[in-house]
């Protein structure tokens, strides 16, 4: 067998492989078909790159990304290593002479993306060829259960299996729930014992989780206390984006904007400015960061919530590369959730992708409201288990728990006589026996928990549902209108069988309006 470390070195000048690339990259040496799940930022593009060197013929690599197709032929260029991509912005001649360079041997990888599967003659093309290996990028892209499924996933996998060379194939992916997982296995056909998954957990990043703050001032304050620091600042909308920026730049800090709504230029010069560190922070929408390699990033702060865990997890590991110390902060808001929610109605999915969608969003919602370790919930969402971290903003938090098991049943006794057909509004006001003319219709004020937490604000009721469901006691159903139900933990509590503690509530100071002066 080669000595793949040695070849590391020589054509990359790596001393030493990182955790879970030597058994990918021997597996796929050996002919096996593989899947590997890397977080982000762990090296996945060696475990191909590396055995098309080694291959006698030539590595496909199939990717949804075309604006990150030339910066990975261009390093590898420079590495020495001939490679080129085909897509859709080039024109029918240079198309054509990449092409003839592939069919006269001259290169060792060839970038493509997905949808060129679709043209017969491609596919024709690549039959000719002496394929040995074909390596799926961001594979979770072919479930349907991911957070960003591409039909045309879907297209090429059969197709590969029809190539003539009868390459191995090698899925690589970042994020991957269990259920995601197992789905790329079976279309991909990949056997379970050729997973190689080296585990979720950064040990060098600090969760933190702020709720109905001011955010302006937040992150200014701490833009304040963490000088000198380089940072990514996420917000979802490119008016957000603009607007935050032009604030920290008044405000006196280094600071530049990145959306898809720049010029080319633009967004390449406050890329480089933030990649070589002439700008400290850059504020961005999720159009940044893909394929984004800077090692010393200090923090990442969400100024809006994603709308999925896989994405905040992606977006907030671009946080500590290089394992030292680092921030990855949410700025929750229920304002941000309710822009999400017209994202998803907005979308041209269909009603099950819609459904799918409001799951993914409870989750992230539910991440905001946990009082468990942050990392943990993490964790657990990709199917990983682990320890409480000891240091997120939940671990690090001193209020003390107090015993909620009495006001918990209220709710939950509240959701099943209401014929658990009823979201939190309904339900919170139901409890705190609002006068309100849509639930007159219902007689609701004939239930015995009708007005069983008057006095209560409804506010404060409809946090503590959002805090029973996020610790699993209520389930709650996909929609634009979601349904609340009772959960097997939730019956638990109802028959005395399990108790629920919930830390204090700290008076929270109301959200300053934020002034020009500021
Ligand atoms: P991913 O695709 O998993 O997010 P990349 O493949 O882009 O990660 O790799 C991230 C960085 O780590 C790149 O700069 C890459 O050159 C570097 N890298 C990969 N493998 C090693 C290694 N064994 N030793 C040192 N650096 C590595």
């Amino acid at each position: 067998m080669i000595n793949t470390e040695s070849a590391l070195k020589d054509y990359f000048g790596y001393e030493s492989f990182r955790q879970g690339q030597k058994e990918i990259i021997e597996q796929v040496l050996e002919g096996k078909d593989s899947l590997g799940i890397l977080p982000t930022g762990a090296g996945k593009s060696i475990c191909y790159q590396l055995p098309a060197q080694l291959l006698p013929g030539l590595t496909l690599v199939i990717s949804p990304l075309i604006s990150l197709m030339k910066d990975q032929v261009d390093s590898l260029g420079q590495a020495g290593i001939p490679a080129t991509f085909l897509n859709s912005s080039l024109d029918e001649e240079e198309t054509r002479s990449r092409m003839s360079l592939v069919r006269r041997g001259e290169l060792k990888l060839l970038f493509v993306a997905p949808e060129r599967f679709q043209s017969g003659y491609f596919f024709d093309f690549l039959s000719s060829l002496p394929i040995d290996l074909v390596a799926v990028d961001e594979a979770h892209c072919i479930s349907q259960w991911g957070h960003d499924f591409r039909p045309s996933y879907m297209d090429f996998a059969p197709l590969i299996k029809q190539l003539p060379s009868q390459p191995t194939l090698l899925a690589l992916t970042a994020t991957a729930t269990p259920q995601v997982e197992s789905d790329i296995r079976q279309l991909l056909d990949i056997r379970l014992e050729n997973t190689v998954k080296t585990g979720f957990l950064r040990e060098n990043l600090r969760f933190e989780v702020k709720k109905n703050v001011d955010k302006r001032a937040f992150v200014k304050s701490y833009l304040k206390e963490h000088q000198g620091d380089a940072g990514i600042i996420y917000a979802s909308t490119r008016k957000e984006v603009d607007e935050l920026t032009s604030y920290l730049d008044k405000s006196g800090f280094s600071v530049a904007a990145y959306h898809a709504g720049l010029s080319e230029a633009r967004r390449r010069d406050n890329q480089e400015a933030f990649l070589f560190d002439d700008v400290q922070i850059i504020v961005a929408t999720n159009a940044f960061g893909m394929g984004i390699n800077k090692s010393n990033v200090r923090f990442v702060i969400h100024y809006n919530s994603p709308g999925t865990i896989e994405n905040y997890y992606q977006e907030a590991g671009r946080a500590g590369r290089d394992g030292l110390d680092s921030d990855a902060i949410l700025l929750f808001s229920l304002n941000d959730m309710r822009l999400r929610h017209f994202f998803i109605e907005q979308s041209e999915s269909d009603e099950g992708h819609k459904a799918h969608d409001y799951k993914m969003l409870q989750q992230m919602q539910a991440y905001a409201n946990t009082e468990t370790c942050l990392q943990r919930y993490i964790l657990r969402y990709f199917g990983d288990e682990g320890e409480d971290c000891g240091k997120c903003s939940n671990c690090t938090d001193e209020r003390v728990a107090t015993d909620i098991t009495v006001e918990a049943q209220k709710v939950l006794s509240c959701v099943i006589r209401m014929g658990e057909r009823f979201g939190k509004t309904a339900v919170s006001q139901v409890l705190t026996g609002s006068k309100n003319k849509k639930l007159e219709s219902w007689h609701f004020e004939e239930l015995s928990t009708f007005g069983l937490m008057k006095g209560q604000k409804q506010k404060a009721v409809s946090e503590l549902i959002d805090f029973l469901t996020s610790e699993g006691y209520l389930n709650i159903s996909s929609g634009q209108f979601p349904v609340l139900s009772v959960s097997i933990n939730g019956k638990k509590v109802l028959k005395g069988e399990q108790e629920i503690y919930r830390r204090e509530l700290i008076a929270q100071a109301p959200a300053k309006t934020t002034t020009a002066s500021e």
